[in-house]
């Protein structure tokens, strides 16, 4: 008799365990997966897709607007926001069974239930029965942090909650400045809510460059989105269906709905991982583990949202990928998290890989900028008031191209492509000797020959 029940228990059915769960399985292991929810994770349930779905539909507002500088002349047209999330939900659910299909297919166990760790290799699960595994691989993700204590805070949504509203709302107070927050003020902007985001510090998108937050900042602004910087909630007031948000800064807003989206936070608490002995990273919260994704115990691995390294699907998918071939393919592979590319589905759009500006002058003593920043071509016959930027930063040393980053329509779709030629370490020779696609937005970043920007570093200087 086999000493473990499975092989390998994987807990959570997102992005990552999914796919550990499928190529553990592949290499010929015994696999069992638990999902408490639904499978697909956050990702399919209630992140990337409904939310791209979402962000599709605002944007075909911009389109109709654009139509008449091209001789279109479109009807009034209206919106049923019911349609939209039914059409949703209905989009959902197919790719919920495409997961547990693809999953079972791939010879796992598929178990609708929550799993905790009763000790490192027993699992409890929600009927009270255990399941006995060799190796564990905890992949139970992320959900949104609650907001701070203040009063009200009860009646305020965060993201989960936004793809079930059962009305648009006419207006909306958006508190944070980051992914979530943009994401969700352009498509409710979009669908002709009136919003208010509101950033505690002195501009939104911290941690991306500087060029990109001045110009999404300002892109936002001209579609009439308002932008309250250094500032917070300190109290939300109920009246029926109304919502008087108070501000840090003494003012207060008249809303239908207040969200917050302020961060997320692994999902750790109430898994049993003091019985399993599993170790959390003092640094972030999340569940610490090594290059190889592996936990304080050598028996149990943590991959995606809940090690709260880099929390993109795309991430978790690689690492679950990893980790199923080192732990069950006699094939050792460590995830390289250099170089990531990452979209902001604001509208419009930010795209971006490598370093910002201010990284590479930290790190080069000599740092060459390249930007522009133009009107695109449709704009000319649409009339809408909008720009494209796009930068390049270079390693002034070994003219390696270490960063780029695009804010306009389909800047997801270009960076995808950029970030092979950056992940292969091209220069800008190389982005120089490559022609031009005419007429696109894009060619742009290979037409641009002068440096608006240089920068050496004094201990450097010649
Ligand atoms: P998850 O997908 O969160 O899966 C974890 C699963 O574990 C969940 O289904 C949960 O129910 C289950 N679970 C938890 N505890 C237990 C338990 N004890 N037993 C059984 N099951 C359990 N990333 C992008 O790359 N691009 C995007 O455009 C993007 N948009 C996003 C938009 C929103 C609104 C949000 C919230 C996130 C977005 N993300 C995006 C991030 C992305 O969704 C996550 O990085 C990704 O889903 C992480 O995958 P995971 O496998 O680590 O966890
Ligand atoms: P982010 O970390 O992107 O942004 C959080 C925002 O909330 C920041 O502006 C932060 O400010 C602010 N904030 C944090 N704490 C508080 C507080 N107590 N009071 C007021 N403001 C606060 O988190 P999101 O929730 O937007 O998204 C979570 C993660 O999900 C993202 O980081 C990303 O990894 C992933 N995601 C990816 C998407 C994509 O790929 N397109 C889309 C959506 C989510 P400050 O900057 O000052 O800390």
């Amino acid at each position: 008799m086999a000493e473990f029940d499975v092989d390998l228990f994987v807990i959570g059915g997102g992005s990552g365990g999914v796919r550990a769960a499928r190529i553990a399985a592949g290499h010929g292991a015994r696999v069992t997966i638990a999902e408490e929810y639904r499978m697909g994770g956050t990702c399919v349930i209630r992140g990337c897709v409904p939310k791209k779905l979402f962000v599709i539909g605002s944007h075909i507002h911009h389109e109709i607007e654009d139509a008449a500088g091209f001789g279109w002349t479109i009807p009034p047209v209206s919106f049923d926001w019911n349609t939209l999330v039914a059409n949703k939900d209905k989009e959902i659910a197919r790719l919920e069974g495409i997961y547990t299909a693809n999953a079972e297919k791939a010879g796992a166990l598929v178990l609708k239930t929550r799993a905790v760790f009763e000790d490192a290799h027993t699992l409890r699960l929600a009927d009270g029965k255990t399941v006995t595994a060799k190796y564990v691989l905890i992949a139970t993700g992320g959900a949104p942090n609650h907001g701070p204590a203040i009063p009200g805070i009860e009646h305020a949504i965060s993201s989960n909650e936004a793809f079930h509203l059962r009305q648009l709302p006419k207006r909306v107070v958006i508190q944070g400045g980051g992914y979530i927050a943009l994401e969700f003020a352009c498509i409710f902007a979009g669908f002709g809510t009136d919003v208010t985001v509101l950033y505690r510090g002195d501009n939104i998108l911290r941690g991306f460059d500087e060029d990109v937050r001045a110009h999404v900042r300002a892109e936002m602004e001209r579609q009439g989105i308002t932008i309250l910087t250094g500032c917070t909630v300190q109290k939300i007031d109920r009246h029926g269906k109304e919502f008087t948000t108070h501000l840090s800064n003494g003012s207060s807003l008249a809303s239908d709905l207040v969200m917050f989206a302020i961060g997320r936070h692994p999902n750790v608490a109430n898994l049993g991982l003091e019985n399993a002995g599993v170790a959390i990273n003092p640094n972030n919260g999340g569940i610490e583990v090594d290059g190889w994704s592996k936990t304080s115990v050598p028996s149990i691995y943590a991959i995606g949202d809940v090690t709260h390294r880099i929390n993109l699907t795309p991430v978790a998918i690689r690492e679950g990928h990893a980790f199923a071939d080192t732990v069950f393919g006699k094939r050792p592979v460590q995830v390289d998290h250099s170089n990531i590319p990452t979209a902001v589905f604001s509208q419009p759009e930010i795209g971006t890989v490598g370093l910002t500006e201010s990284e590479a002058r930290a790190k080069f003593s000599r740092v060459d900028i390249y930007k522009t920043d133009f009107r695109p071509i449709k704009s000319t016959m649409s009339g809408r008031d909008t720009r494209i930027l796009m930068k390049l930063v270079v390693d002034g040393t070994t003219d390696r191209v270490v960063g780029c980053h695009i804010v306009g329509d389909t800047a997801a779709e270009i960076i995808q492509a950029v970030a092979i030629a950056v992940k292969m370490k091209a220069t800008k020779a190389d982005f120089d000797a490559t022609f031009a696609l005419h007429p696109t937005a894009a060619e742009e970043l290979v037409t641009m020959r002068t440096p608006t920007a240089r920068y050496v570093r004094e201990a450097a200087a010649e």
